[in-house]
């Protein structure tokens, strides 16, 4: 069952006849809320922005730490290099962060909106600015509605510009994953970035002001694809953020040490909260909904509202459909984690990653292409002996040089040249291209097109090789 079809108590209406196709944005105004899940978002906020910040300027091997070099074609990243002709390595790094994006959305629902989607993690951090400058939630209202005067002129300033600058910084960031950063900020200093380098770091610059300082929970609500088929991964057991109706209801005020349960009143006490601190702006109470991106922000909101009036914690709290169901108590839910679905997808990301891990482990840092040479195919040397001519491209993907002997067989006597002496130096992480010939004597072949393997043996570590195979063609 998808999230927009979960039946559970207070489920939001589906919009139905007479509803309004456009709705004018109305400006949320979340409260800023303490407790562990703001923790927790804190964390998101630390660990990726610590990734994406310091990481282009860590330095390893004396270049830097990551890097993909788009102009040469190379990936460094930690101690390795990746060419084009690693390809399988990206793939395999894609399919396991599809794989653990169903995994962790089957066990715990939204959490990657919730805690490290990029989209959450700015507008997090723009919140912030505009918090430590124009104040919470009510001083952040009333300055908007209050006439324009130095001090609002002055305060939305300083926050529009703190913005534009960590936007700028943000695009100066990750232009540098594609340019040497140290190189990137000097030419940023000096006015020298090349048209591409400036292309993108406005244009990243600009898309995260306008995403986290403007647009917020609307490029979740409108724009993500992510929330609109997230909900087919979703199962009865996955955790989802939920008021617990039966405890609540019926809301509404009390008198402070009233017996309101003799009053026939529930323990939500309707303060609102929990609608105040939504960055999209929803009531949890009314149900489960799609705009609801699993942050958590409601339930440290009602509990701190809880810890005031001295009710128990977790009138909204982490919880599964079938627990609201009662179809199983709370106690068991932990249990029902290990479900065969979430089992099966943990079994193939671990095999998919234990398989990447001993592929890169094991990999060899050195590739060899060979293609014909479609001028010349078959040519009789001065000797009256066949020759074929190729192209041998040779790819030291180690950041140490290295020297390569290049033997050929499959034919009787079969002889190796290059238009180069041998061995064959390769600088660190470089290709290089040789004119190969293979000669063999016409008194051995037959005609036709006879299968050859050629060897490439590094001198100085007998480990690294490369195998190839072509072919021969007799006339
Ligand atoms: S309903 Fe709660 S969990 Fe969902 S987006 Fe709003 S505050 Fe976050
Ligand atoms: S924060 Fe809790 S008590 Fe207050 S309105 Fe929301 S659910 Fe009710």
């Amino acid at each position: 069952m998808s999230q927009s079809e979960v039946k559970i108590p207070g489920k939001a209406e589906e919009p139905g006849e007479g509803q309004e196709l456009y709705a004018a944005r109305k400006k949320i105004y979340p409260r800023s809320v303490a407790g562990i899940f703001a923790n927790l978002r804190v964390l998101g906020v630390a660990l990726t922005q610590f990734v994406f910040y310091v990481f282009p300027w860590l330095v390893w091997n004396d270049r830097p730490m990551m890097l993909f070099d788009l102009v040469h074609r190379k990936f460094y990243v930690f101690g390795y290099v990746f060419f084009p002709q690693d390809f399988i390595y990206l793939t395999g790094v894609l399919v396991i962060s599809a794989l653990a994006l169903f995994l962790f959305t089957a066990v715990a629902g939204r959490i990657w909106c919730g805690y490290a989607c990029p989209q959450t993690v700015y507008t997090e951090i723009f919140m912030w600015i505009e918090r430590a400058i124009e104040g919470d939630r009510v001083k952040q209202m009333k300055l908007d509605k209050a006439p324009w005067t130095l001090r609002k002129i002055g305060l939305k300033t300083a926050k529009q510009s703190a913005w534009l600058a960590v936007a700028l910084w943000t695009g100066f960031t990750f232009v540098g994953f594609f340019t040497p950063i140290r190189e990137l900020a000097h030419e940023f200093v000096t006015f020298s970035m090349g048209p591409w380098e400036t292309f993108w770091v406005f244009f990243y610059g600009f898309a995260t002001y306008g995403f986290a300082g403007h647009m917020r929970e609307q490029v979740c609500l409108y724009m993500c694809p992510y929330a609109r088929f997230q909900s087919v991964m979703f199962d009865p057991d996955t955790l989802i953020i939920t008021y617990d109706e039966k405890r609540g209801e019926p809301r509404g005020q009390r008198k402070k040490g009233a017996d309101y349960k003799a009053d026939g009143k529930g323990d939500c006490v309707d303060c609102g909260i929990c609608v105040q601190v939504c960055p999209t702006g929803i009531d949890i109470r009314k149900g489960l909904q799609y705009e609801c991106i699993g942050c958590a922000a409601c339930i440290d909101g009602c509990n701190q509202v809880m810890d005031k009036v001295g009710y128990p914690r977790g009138l909204i709290r982490y919880s599964t459909e079938n627990v609201i169901l009662g179809k199983f108590p709370e106690r068991s839910m932990v249990a029902h984690v290990f479900r065969p679905r979430v089992l099966l997808y943990a079994a193939i990301l671990g095999a998919i990653t234990v398989a990447l891990g001993v592929a890169l482990y094991m990999r060899t840092p050195l590739k060899a292409n060979i293609i014909r040479d479609r001028t010349n195919l078959v040519r009789e040397t001065d000797e009256g002996l066949l020759e074929n001519v190729y192209r041998m491209q040779i790819i030291n993907m180690d950041e140490k040089p290295h020297r390569y002997t290049l033997t050929a067989s499959g034919i009787k006597d079969l002889k190796v040249t290059t238009n180069v002496a041998q061995p064959l130096e390769v600088g660190p992480a470089s290709t290089r291209v040789v004119s190969m010939g293979l000669i063999a004597d016409p008194a051995d072949l037959k005609p036709g097109s006879i299968p050859v393997h050629i060897k490439l043996q590094d001198i100085d570590n007998p480990g690294i090789s490369a195998n190839e195979k072509t072919s021969f063609l007799v006339r």
